[in-house]
């Protein structure tokens, strides 16, 4: 693990990549990353941890009146995804907002953000997808 590279960097791995902490001496997981584990303080050594990117919806909203930039993207939905490593990480659901129940499975996927006007820079990151007839084995 490389940790000089900058902050700027650090996050837009962690961002495409979903790639949180996990800190060796107690085994807690965190996502974004953490510098510090909270709860072993100085004892703790945190090394990148890649999340999965599978999990499911434990609550949820649809955004109607959307904040500058994502006007046309709404109604669209946000939600609180519980990954299957147990942290709980905000983000939006693609797609049409029906068929979004609590417990529902989701997945990880990279899509659009949001683009600075029609020539613009455009910004992926990370959305989540309903998975439906998932298999649970
Ligand atoms: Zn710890």
């Amino acid at each position: 693990m490389i940790s000089s590279i900058p902050l700027y960097w650090r996050l837009q791995k962690s961002r495409y990549n979903l790639i949180g902490s996990r800190c060796k001496t107690c085994g807690s997981l965190y996502f974004p990353p953490r510098q510090l584990c909270p709860r072993c303080r100085s004892k703790g050594q945190l090394e990148d941890y890649r999340f999965s990117g599978k999990g499911k919806i434990v609550s949820w909203t649809i955004i109607r009146a959307a904040p500058e930039g994502f006007e046309d993207q709404a109604p669209y939905a946000v939600a609180i995804i519980e990954l299957e490593e147990g942290v709980k990480v905000p983000g939006q659901l693609v797609g049409r907002p029906d068929g979004i129940e609590i417990g529902k499975p989701v997945r990880a996927v990279f899509r659009r953000i949001t683009e600075d006007g029609p020539a613009g820079l455009i910004h992926y990151g990370l959305k989540w997808e309903v998975v439906e007839n998932q298999d649970r084995s």
